[in-house]
């Protein structure tokens, strides 16, 4: 299946199938006259063979592979791939492939995205997580300071999933997947909040995992078609954000996996919605999905509120005082709330003891 996302600089597909990275000379326009393909160390080991015979004999791809891992966000492998699109001479009828998940996505499309200025890109997304990462055109490299300090607002010029790849995929990446997966449906419809806690994740077919994948795609674009850069319903997005990004500085990046802490942030956000807001929400399933879907709601038995509290006014949404929270009136209905130190402490006190 496919789908066309509306950005302000252009249109692009979406193109969601089981296989076509075998048949990517259908997808590929015939106009580039050179291709580099980005990808990492452990997606080049199961799919770069496949990626370069799908290409047929069109082209004759440049490759460079960097370390699988949050640390190649970096400015030394941004600086290499600099460097290997010079070295191949690559020019405005060039290509770049990113192939893997939102780690090579965010590196190859800041790459391509500040190449002469810009360069075409193509996304070819490995995991589950990138179903949100791949779309909404934001690329950057971190910071030593802090994550994707460094980027720009980049659109694909198309987005290849070949759901065929998911299938590699360790336990916790489809945690992690499902975990911007859920946000998604919280933030547009019950019966899909009711469907995904009907399945186990240790468990999903491939017919469900497209349709997800889809899903998912739909509601983010929809956000970020009507707020590209992020003045104001583009911040819905941020949905368990506050407390995941608190939860994965505190443990230490690689420790727990992004969308594991979103899930965890997601159930505080639940929790504090029925708080503030009086919210009728099924936070007590949500719960019981986390759990039986294993994730490490365990690790915050160890957290220290204070900490947490400080952590989150360092995240980019706070102004003035106040945390701005993302709450839910009701599945599908988000808004932003101001929070005061006070509330949030009682809330996470709350919640750890709920969760322990
Ligand atoms: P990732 O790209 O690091 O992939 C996770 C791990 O899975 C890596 O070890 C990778 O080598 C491995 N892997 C990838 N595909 C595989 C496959 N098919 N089979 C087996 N192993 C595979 O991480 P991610 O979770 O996909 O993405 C996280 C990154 O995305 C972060 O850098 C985050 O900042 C970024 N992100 C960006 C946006 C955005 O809007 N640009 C949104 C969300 C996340
Ligand atoms: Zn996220």
């Amino acid at each position: 299946s496919s789908l066309t996302i509306h950005a302000n600089s252009h249109d692009y597909e979406v193109i969601i199938e089981e296989g076509i990275r075998h048949e990517l000379l259908n997808y590929i326009s015939s106009d580039y006259q050179k291709i580099l393909i980005i990808t990492d160390d452990k997606v080049s080991n199961i799919y770069l063979d496949d990626v370069i015979s799908g290409l047929g004999n069109e082209f004759d791809p440049h490759i460079t592979i960097v370390p699988a891992g949050e640390s190649s966000k970096s400015m030394k492998q941004y600086e290499r791939l600099l460097d290997a699109c010079v070295e191949a001479q690559l020019d405005r009828r060039s290509l770049i492939l990113a192939l893997g998940g939102g780690m090579v996505g965010d590196l190859a499309g800041f790459v391509a995205s500040t190449y002469l200025r810009g360069i075409d890109f193509i996304q070819m997304p490995t995991t589950i997580l990138a179903h949100d990462s791949s779309v909404g055109g934001k690329v950057a490299i971190n910071h030593q300071k802090g994550k994707n300090l460094i980027g720009s607002f980049y659109n694909p010029v198309k987005v290849i999933y070949d759901t065929g790849t998911l299938l590699t995929l360790p336990a916790e990446e489809i945690r992690s997947g499902y975990g911007e997966v859920i946000k998604h449906a919280f933030l547009s419809s019950p019966e899909w909040c009711n469907d995904l806690f009907q399945v186990s994740v240790g468990n999903l077919s491939s017919e469900q995992i497209k349709d997800d994948l889809m899903k998912g795609i739909k509601v983010k674009a929809g956000i970020v078609e009507s707020d590209e850069r992020e003045k104001g319903i583009r911040r819905y997005l941020n949905l368990g954000h506050t407390l995941a990004h608190a939860i994965e500085a505190e443990l230490g990046y690689g420790k727990i996996t992004h969308g594991e802490a979103v899930g965890i942030g997601l159930w505080f956000a639940l929790r504090v919605s029925q708080r503030k807001l009086e919210s009728s929400l099924p936070v007590d399933r949500y719960a019981e999905w986390l759990k039986s879907n294993h994730y490490p709601v365990e690790i915050l038995k160890n957290l220290d509120v204070d900490t947490l509290l400080k952590r989150m006014k360092w995240d980019k949404k706070t102004v003035h005082q106040k945390i701005n929270y993302v709450l839910l009136n009701q599945i599908g209905a988000p808004c932003v709330v101001g929070l005061s130190d006070q509330e949030i402490q009682t809330d996470l006190n709350l919640f750890i003891k709920e969760v322990s």
